[in-house]
């Protein structure tokens, strides 16, 4: 596990299944339609149970008839988790190795619609999966660069976060946001 200290808030970097995390919220990589799929979408539905699939068809008969636009993020209730809030956001989907211009901007705008509705929710702590980088096919390098500079961004001007945590699936993963934080953190200086 990796901590560090971003304007008196807690940065965490671990290995971990999300579902299993005692932040306030944790976030879904989810799909446009909100109605569960596979990765950590599917963990978070199974292990939450019904009440979050009931709410994420509230929320496409009412505001998002069309599905979740990427980059927009809503919370729902999170069911049985330890978290009480699930904030379901949606990724780009990355076609080539590259990511293009747009699809960082859409990664950017999904960590900052997640951690303003966090804020907005008065929620203090806050997980999230490696957005993208599973059936959406973002390179971990690039992702986790948008990522972490967008949560550090966001840190040093929101006053209601107090922790961000970075639950990473796989130990691969975690060495990459690893890097890709010292990286940051390296040119801050
Ligand atoms: P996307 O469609 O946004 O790529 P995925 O769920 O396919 O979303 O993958 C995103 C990341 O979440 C991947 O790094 C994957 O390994 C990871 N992941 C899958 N299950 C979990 C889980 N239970 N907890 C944390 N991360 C998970």
């Amino acid at each position: 596990m990796i901590l560090k200290s971003i304007n008196g808030k807690r940065l965490v970097l671990k290995i971990g299944d999300i579902t299993e995390e005692d932040t306030e919220g944790i976030v879904n990589a989810a799909n446009s339609s909100l109605m569960g799929g596979g990765g950590v979408d599917g963990a978070i539905h199974r292990k939450g149970g019904p009440v979050i699939l009931e709410e994420c068809k509230k929320i496409r008969e009412t505001v998002y008839k069309d599905g979740l636009p990427p980059g927009k993020a809503v919370a729902t209730s999170g069911g049985n988790l330890k978290a009480k809030y699930v904030i379901h956001t949606v990724g780009p989907i990355c076609r080539s190795e590259k990511m293009t211009e747009r699809n960082k901007e859409v990664l950017k705008e999904a960590y900052k619609n997640s951690l303003l509705t966090a804020s907005e929710l008065g929620i203090r702590s806050i997980s999230f999966p490696s957005i993208s980088t599973g059936a959406y096919g973002c390179s971990v390098e690039e992702a986790s660069k948008i990522a972490l500079e967008t949560v550090i961004d966001f840190l040093k001007r929101d006053n209601v976060l107090e922790e961000v945590r970075f639950v990473l699936f796989t130990k691969d993963t975690y060495e990459i946001y690893k890097k890709s934080l010292n990286e940051i953190l390296k040119n801050e200086d």
